[in-house]
């Protein structure tokens, strides 16, 4: 595997940054997470949108424009010669002094791994997730909006750590308020009374690019979409419940807290989503 930092391929064991960049040292950068299906990149300007957004938010000057960050994300996957894969585009400060000031950070580094990705075995998605709510809430959105994709994910990793110590693959998780925001690396969607309800960005989600690709669906499909403060509550009594992410895609979730969505099976709504985002990523995105 080729990996790409700042203009120049390395074999993988050679892909190496500085002990003193502060994306080490202090979390200090943001990332993607892109899926390349058939050759093309679905939905990259959106991703890159969103890494400028991120990156403008934590003050880092992206010394790269759009198109040349595109045309690296790219490049990383012809040199791999990929046409299927996830893509793992990396921003931090760059190498710099120990204390916390980026001031020392003069040169970021831009990283872009594409690889193979399988998240969830087959049967997830054909017989549904479990999840559990994590004591671990996400990050008040006031502190640090859900917005940036930053590389601050401890708290949704201890929310992981949670699940699987109890035996569940993925973590619902909360917010200070007690509200639904997200799962650790998904966003989560019910269906009730025919409607799609999803938390709001300020409830502490991210706005997901698949989330908003469901969005699209919805509209196309005619159902109605609410983005409004969830609790478990709703969550428990749902019709339906899923998750949507660029790794995940759209997996049924049949189970939250041991209390059964429905009848404890895929909802045909659900179904119906994951078959719309299917045909949508066979015929979208940028060829690489
Ligand atoms: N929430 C979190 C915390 C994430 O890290 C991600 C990305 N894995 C998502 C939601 C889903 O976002 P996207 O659809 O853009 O991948």
């Amino acid at each position: 595997m080729k990996v790409y930092i700042n203009g120049v391929f390395f074999e993988q064991e050679d892909a190496k940054i500085s002990v003193f960049d502060h994306g080490l040292l202090y979390g200090d950068g943001i990332f993607e997470g892109i899926r390349l299906y058939r050759g093309n990149c679905f939905r990259l300007d959106e991703h890159l949108e969103r890494l400028e957004y991120s990156a403008k938010a934590i003050l880092l000057e992206l010394p790269w424009s759009r198109a040349e960050i595109s045309a690296a994300v790219c490049e990383t996957c012809r040199k791999n010669e990929l046409s299927d894969g996830y893509i793992r585009l990396i921003v931090t400060r760059g190498k710099g002094s120990l204390g916390l000031s980026p001031r020392s950070c003069a040169d970021p580094q831009m990283i872009i791994i594409a690889d193979q990705i399988k998240l969830y075995p087959d049967e997830y998605y054909s017989q549904g997730l479990k999840l559990m709510t994590a004591p671990s809430r996400r990050i008040n959105p006031a502190a640090l909006p859900p917005m940036v994709k930053s590389l601050n994910y401890l708290n949704n990793i201890l929310a992981k750590i949670e699940a699987a110590n109890h035996g569940y693959e993925e973590a619902l998780m909360l917010n200070d308020q007690g509200f639904v925001a997200e799962c650790t690396g998904d966003n989560v969607f019910i269906v009730h009374k025919g409607k799609l309800f999803t938390p709001h960005s300020s409830s502490g989600a991210l706005v997901g690019i698949t989330r908003q690709v469901v969005i699209d669906i919805a509209k196309d499909l005619g159902y109605e979409l609410v983005e409004s403060n969830l609790t478990r509550y709703d969550l428990w009594n749902a019709e339906e419940c899923f998750l949507t992410g660029t790794a995940a895609e759209v997996i049924p979730v049949v189970e939250i807290d041991g209390r059964r969505i429905a009848n404890g099976q895929p909802g045909t709504l659900t179904a119906q989503f994951l078959d719309a985002f299917h045909r949508r990523v066979a015929v979208e995105g940028t060829k690489i």
